[in-house]
């Protein structure tokens, strides 16, 4: 039967493909497609992962048979009784061999992907003694899935076929192997998502999710349609679905009838047909009709995402997230070396065109590791987040200022920080830069000259702008975070997202004021958050005077298409207006 979930909307376009749940805590089980010539050896790898994991359980029941009951509890040798029985279900290992061998997924995935089968089968159970056998199963997985790490693993080879679009033919005769998957999750943290960025999906789904969390920020990054909030969407949608996501609308279809296959595969269509006209701007100036040049520039968060902001026509990175080199390493942080040799590959990356390292925006929901999220302080948003962070461990932050100071020695290189508010925030800063110089000169190392410059992302911040005009060469507009902070909403909670708004008059009035204080002295000004890619934002943002926007690679075609239509002396008064306005958002036809 079909049904649809409304979520919101995060990365363009449509994807039709069939479900593969993943728990959120399986998110690093590795998801490829293996050979038909491996169904064999995959197989053998969860076999093999399954006996070592029994055998285990009979040494442990052998060792007990030999304790009195004092110190072997019933309990226990109960357990152990229906972990094995679990190791033996019919289902659960003829489930694997299927993913295995009709869908050639690889072991670990085949593994989970039934694990998640069956659990939703527990969950359903009105018995609530078989219900908690969930845990167990979940159990005996994770002992599997350890056991056969030890099992030597092919190579990871993603298969081509993920990236095709199906044709109608294939939906219809449905194709069980040649098509697109959907992975569909509960929540997905950033570093889940970066993991992604070489996956075998089509698109993403989560219960979960503001507009602008960090999640939703690399969906859009990769470019492919995503839906985040789509509450339940987890427990609604069943493995191996069929669903339809729209990413433009920020709806998901289950099961859908051959009617609305067909209605969203010419939606499909219409949207590769806009996107091939988009390309023909690649190599057109983004100057408005009255002569102003406009700065397009990518925000990126890994160095291998350069060559992509070159093919998309940016002049520049305006946003280098240097928070993704730190997370999901089990708190291991990069040393100085590693760090320096990212920074180079982006600059080289850029070939010559200049780019801002922001420095670590650690904290709130960018965490270094999933297991180490913050849930002992109320607030995390408000807390030890970004600059903050990194002042809490000069060591830490002075590695990262060497590196980037370094890396500056290759290229043009802009250095952004992140989250300041006060003015002993900002000098404790400064002078952690120069002692960072200082500690190069010290060793004889070389580095290069860098432009420093804040994000303007607390209200408090573009209240103040004095201060950080007297202290910077440039500012970057956050508007992610200026909306979170001045309209007090979660921008990673699903449940406020409606009143997350970027058209709120007081929004305008920070936005506005940063860019006018700036043009007026002179200095350097863009906005880096989600506004700057909105298209439908993209006139109101020329009318306050931007003249420098960064943003997604993917978006840069679109926005270039609003600016060559734009006459930037017609949109002055216009945004006057708008801004002056009870509700902004009604002059604005949001797209
Ligand atoms: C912002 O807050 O607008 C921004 C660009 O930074 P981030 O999204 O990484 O918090
Ligand atoms: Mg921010």
């Amino acid at each position: 039967m079909t049904f649809s979930i409304q979520g919101l909307a995060v990365a363009r376009g449509i994807a039709i493909g069939r479900a593969v749940l993943v728990a959120s805590s399986r998110m690093d089980v590795a998801h490829y497609f293996i050979k038909p010539a491996e169904i064999a050896s995959e197989i053998e790898r969860v076999r093999a992962g399954r006996n070592a994991v029994v055998d285990e359980i009979r040494r442990l029941q052998a060792s007990i048979t030999h304790m009195g009951p004092k110190e072997a509890p019933h309990e226990l040798t109960a357990l152990l009784d229906v972990h094995l029985m679990l190791l033996e279900d019919v289902e659960l290992i003829s489930g694997v061999k299927h993913w295995i061998t009709d869908r050639l997924y690889n072991a670990e995935w085949a593994l989970t992907t039934q694990l998640e089968v069956i659990a939703r089968q527990f969950d359903e159970m009105e018995d609530e003694y078989l219900r908690e056998r969930k845990a167990d199963l979940e159990q005996i997985a994770e002992k599997v899935l350890r056991a056969m790490k030890g099992v030597a693993s092919p190579v990871v080879t993603p298969n081509a076929r993920s990236t095709r679009k199906p044709s109608q033919q294939d939906l219809l005769l449905d194709d069980t192997v040649d098509v697109p998957l959907i992975l569909v999750a509960h929540d997905l943290s950033p570093s889940d998502m970066l993991q992604f960025k070489q996956s075998v999906f089509a698109g993403f789904i989560t219960d979960v999710g503001g507009k602008t969390s960090h999640t939703a920020i690399v969906a859009r990054s990769l470019d492919i349609p995503a839906v985040v909030g789509a509450r339940l969407s987890s427990q609604l949608v069943r493995q191996d679905d069929w669903v339809i996501i729209d990413g433009d609308a920020g709806v998901v279809v289950v099961d859908p009838s051959p009617i609305i296959l067909a209605e969203y595969g010419f939606k499909q269509r219409q949207g590769e047909l806009e996107r091939g006209r988009l390309s023909r701007l690649l190599h057109t100036p983004a100057v408005t009709l009255d002569g102003q040049k406009i700065e397009l520039l990518a925000n990126i968060e890994m160095p291998e995402d350069t060559p992509g902001a070159v093919k998309a026509g940016a002049v520049g990175v305006g946003l280098f997230r240097s928070e993704f080199l730190f997370m999901g390493r089990q708190g291991k942080l990069p040393n100085e070396e590693e760090q320096f040799q990212a920074y180079r590959r982006a600059i080289e990356g850029m070939q010559g065109m200049p780019v801002t390292i922001r420095t670590v925006d650690i904290g709130a929901d960018k965490p270094l590791d999933k297991s180490l999220k913050d849930d002992a302080h109320l607030n995390p948003a408000l807390g030890l987040r970004a600059i903050r962070w990194s002042l809490a461990d000069p060591a830490m932050f002075l590695t990262q200022l060497r590196a980037i100071l370094r890396a500056a020695a290759f290229g043009k290189v802009k250095l952004l920080i992140p989250m300041l508010v006060h003015a002993s925030e900002i000098r404790q800063t400064l002078s952690l830069i120069d002692h960072a110089r200082a500690e190069l000169d010290n060793r004889g190392t070389p580095y290069g000259p860098v432009q420093i410059g804040a994000m303007i992302e607390i209200p408090a911040a573009a209240l103040t702008l004095k201060v950080f005009l007297r202290y910077f060469d440039f500012l970057s507009i956050g508007t992610n975070d200026l909306i979170q902070y001045t309209l007090a909403i979660d921008r990673a909670d699903e449940s406020v997202a409606h009143l997350y708004d970027p058209l709120h008059p007081a929004v305008l009035r920070l936005v506005a004021g940063t860019i006018a204080e700036c043009v007026a002295q002179g200095k350097e000004v863009s906005v880096c958050g989600e506004m700057a890619g909105d298209v439908s934002l993209t006139r109101l943002l020329l009318g306050m005077g931007l003249r420098s926007f960064s943003m997604h690679p993917a978006q840069i075609l679109a926005v270039k298409q609003e600016i060559l239509r734009a006459d930037t002396a017609k949109l002055a008064p216009w945004a006057e207006q708008v801004m002056a306005d009870e509700e902004p958002g009604q002059r604005i036809t949001r797209r």
